[in-house]
């Protein structure tokens, strides 16, 4: 990628990107149609050096690194550490699956390295499903992702919602405005810190647009409901769009707009390459195999003076979470 005007020294936290300072959008890359054959991702993954400036954004894996030794949560977190990465993405994906014991280790490691730790519900949710049972199911298992969650002292339990099924949107969005709430009222009564954090989808299939979302956000006005912004998946939902730096600095005021100051503040997000097709997400990539803009990006979370947590779902999963992580630093002064 070409070498760009660099992120001003100072940035002013709050302060919009001025359009004017805009880097020039690269030309788009060639996103390879098809899925690529299953690689391995060994070898030892380069280190960055510390940063110069402190990072406001922290990033990590969603799911265990292909570096740790076994493939269990707390090796994962000790891992992270050692790689000198800051985020771990719990994957509950195929179901909240995690023992006490493991819970109790991965609290104790996240204090001690100082690793954040985040969750990922089951792909088996669905709040808007016409079936009842199939609704209940799906309450349970966002409730079960955030108390796993907070037994391993993390916050920011992440899950997509649900799909519209030929309904309007407007009825799909009442329906989850209502159930989501219902669920933040379900986990502050019952004591449990864990945010609530629906995330952007990538298909348009799928409930979840930043709009929706954002909207959903400012008018639930629970404190312990937020987002899980994909930018992959609003990239890739749009077919296309939403990959320069005027884009990702408009996202960002929606959410700052909608959602208050505080927003920008500790904010959860996914990156990974992304291939795409009309209908959207097709399926994950490595960063720099795909079109995604992730520089441009990084300029305007940095110029709009974001912080918190960057999990990458990239296959290459910490190689890739390094790679960010570099350009990061480089454009955060160091
Ligand atoms: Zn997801
Ligand atoms: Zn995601």
């Amino acid at each position: 990628m070409p070498a760009k005007k660099k992120t001003p020294k100072k940035a002013a936290p709050g302060k919009p990107p001025a359009p004017k300072t805009a880097p020039k959008a690269a030309a788009p890359k060639k996103v390879p149609a098809n899925k690529k054959e299953e690689r391995s991702y060994t070898g030892t993954p380069k280190v960055n050096a510390p940063p110069r400036r402190p990072d406001r954004l922290l990033f990590g894996t969603g799911g265990t690194p292909h570096t740790a030794g076994p493939r269990d949560h707390p090796t994962a977190v000790r891992r992270l550490h050692e790689l000198g990465l800051g985020v771990y993405e719990m994957e509950f994906v195929h179901g909240v699956r995690i023992r006490p014991e493991s819970c109790e280790e991965v609290n104790r490691l996240q204090r001690e390295t100082g690793v954040r730790v985040t969750a990922h519900g089951p792909y088996y949710i669905n709040l808007f499903s016409l079936e009842e049972e199939k609704v209940a199911a799906s309450r349970t298992r966002v409730l079960d992702t955030a108390r796993a969650l907070a037994r391993c002292g993390g916050d920011g339990a992440c899950f997509h919602a649900g799909f519209y099924q030929g309904r309007g949107a407007e009825e799909v969005y009442a329906r989850m405005k209502r159930e989501l709430a219902a669920l933040a009222d379900a986990l502050r009564a019952e004591g449990c810190p864990v945010r609530v954090d629906p995330e952007t989808t990538g298909k348009e299939s799928q409930f979840g647009s930043l709009d929706e979302l954002t909207r959903l956000a400012r008018e639930a006005q629970r404190g312990n409901l937020g987002i899980t912004v994909d930018f992959s998946h609003i990239h890739a939902r749009s077919g296309g769009g939403f990959n320069t730096y005027d884009e990702f600095g408009r996202l960002l005021q929606t959410i700052r707009d909608r959602n208050g100051k505080a927003a920008l503040g500790d904010m959860h997000i996914h990156l990974s390459g992304i291939a795409y097709g009309e209908k959207g997400e097709k399926h994950h990539l490595d960063v720099d195999e795909s079109d995604m803009n992730y520089r441009d990006l990084f300029r305007a979370l940095i110029d709009m003076g974001c912080e918190g947590r960057v999990v990458c779902e990239s296959p290459g999963l910490e190689f890739d979470a390094l790679i960010l992580q570099r350009a990061y630093r480089e454009l955060n002064g160091g």
